[in-house]
Parts: C-alpha cells; structure tokens; sequence
C-alpha cells in the first residue's frame, strides 16, 4: 500500500551544489549550503562526494570535533573507517549508513580504507533541538544488509535510511526533527511508475538524483531535476510525488523545521554565540569525550 498523495508539492528551485574540499583536501560537491539553512531546517549541510580519482580521496577527514548535531553519513561505493574519542569504531562500506550524535562533543577521523577506485556518497547534517545539544554522544553503524527496504508498485525499491515509507520503518526514527531520509531506485526501464509518499506540509523537503533525471510531478506542474541538481520542494500539499528516468536513484530527504537560532562555527552548530564560544573553549579544554 503506498500512501495516497492528492497535492502533490512543486518544486521550488534548482540548486546546483558547489566544489569545495574538506578535511585534509577530500574533494566534494556541497549542496546545502550556509545559506540554506535556514530553508531547510532541520539540516543543516548536504555534501555529495564521488570520484574514481584516489588523490580527490585518499587524504580523508584526520582528527575533528563536533559539538550540537548529528552526522549521517551515506556510503553508495567504498569504505570508510571512523574511530572517534567515545572509543568507537567501525567500517562504513557499500550501502551502510553510518549516524552519529555528536551532541556534547566529541572527536572523530573518518578515513578511507581503500587505495584505489571508487568511492560515492553523502553526508547530511541534522540539527538536535536546543535541548538535545548537550546529550550524550551516540554512534551507530548500519550495514547495508540491516538497512530495510520498502518494494512498490511500477519496480520501485525504497532503501528506508529514515522515517517511514509504505509500511516499512528505517534504521533511525528521531522525535521532533521526524527525519525522512529515503534512496528510491526506479528499476523498470520504460515500466518505471510513479513514488508518492505523504508528507506534512510544513516538513522542509529536498531530492536529490545521483542517477538519471527525476522528475517533480507536482500538482500543477511537472519539472525535473537533472542528475547532481537539489531540487529544493515547496512547502504545500499533502506529500511528493516523484517520477525518475529508467535507472534512476534519487535521495529523498525531509523533516520538521525546529525553528530555532542557527549558530555555526565550523563544525560545532549551537542556538548563540556564547554557546559557540563554550563549545570552542571547551573543545580547547580537552573536555570533549
Ligand atoms: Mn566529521
């Protein structure tokens, strides 16, 4: 049973990601940007990295801290070690996902455990409310075996990072972000329906295709997203309806706006600058896990 969706939402603007490089020189595509934070409350930052070239790679992400929010990393080709101070670690590979709570703080590496190849994915920032910033950090790995899919009408399968789609729960459900965090694969050549999924209105969405052209088909309108393109929806209707090329895999991404103060300061994201400027001295205090 796939939800029934009678307004669908349009799409609201194109955004094509920016090159930058992070970390000790890793090469990637930022698609949300500082600027659309704001927009796309809860999240805070989307990067997409893709490359068979091991120099835009190999240097990986040494030793960082992180302080008020939460990683999602998404692995579509390679592997990827994290250790972090809380003594975790573990190997990100193919399809796993691997979440993290950063919450009061903590320091972590993420390396990649390959020399040559490709390696693909994503990582997502989700913001934690303001009385969440302080938890206690948390981590999980989650193999791409462990991560449950939802199969639907017109050879669609739905890998369920988060949230729910149809009758399938994901890996991670969270309470006031309500995180929607989905990988539709359309598999029918020519015989490729139609994805609906019902969203609350006032949930801030974004898709995002890493294969193929999808299409937005919204209630009034049809306009597509071409591969590598945010396509940012707008805040209307009942839900999304998605259309992709044969082939296509899209990102689906959405969750309820917290509405509060973003204060950012690389990688610790507080709701003041006194806060930010706690987080730093505490970071500099060794105070971090
Ligand atoms: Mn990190």
């Amino acid at each position: 049973m796939t939800s029934s969706v009678t307004q669908a939402r349009r799409l609201e603007r194109l955004v094509r990601g920016q090159d930058t490089s992070d970390g000790a020189g890793v090469k990637l595509k930022r698609v949300l940007t500082h600027d659309l934070q704001q927009r796309l409350d809860p999240f805070l930052m989307l990067d997409a990295f893709g490359s068979d070239t091991p120099g835009d790679y190999i240097a990986g992400f040494p030793d960082h801290p992180h302080r008020g929010f939460e990683t999602v990393t998404y692995m579509i080709a390679g592997r990827m070690r994290h250790r972090d101070s809380g003594g975790h670690e573990g190997l990100l590979e193919n399809g796993g996902v691997q979440w993290m709570t950063a919450g009061r703080g903590l320091v972590h590496s993420e390396m990649p455990e390959q020399e040559e190849g490709v390696m693909e994915g994503f990582q997502l920032w989700l913001n934690l409310p303001s009385q969440r910033k302080l938890c206690d950090p948390w981590y999980r790995d989650i193999p791409s075996s462990e991560i449950p899919e939802a199969h639907l009408p017109g050879h669609i399968r739905v890998r369920v990072i988060a949230g729910r789609c149809a009758d399938v729960a994901g890996a991670i459900t969270r309470e006031q972000t309500e995180p929607l965090y989905l990988d539709v694969h359309f598999d029918g050549g020519d015989d490729t329906g139609l994805f609906s999924h019902a969203l609350p209105g006032h949930h801030n969405a974004l898709v995002y295709p890493y294969r193929g052209t999808l299409a937005v088909c919204g209630a009034t309108d049809t306009q597509s997203v071409p591969q590598g393109h945010m396509g940012v929806l707008r805040n209307e209707g009942d839900g999304l309806s998605l259309r992709g090329t044969s082939g296509a895999r899209a990102i689906v991404i959405a969750g309820q706006p917290l509405r509060e103060p973003i204060a950012q300061y690389g990688p610790f994201v507080m709701n003041t600058r006194e806060e930010l400027m706690q987080a730093v001295e505490d970071f500099r205090a060794g105070k971090f896990v």
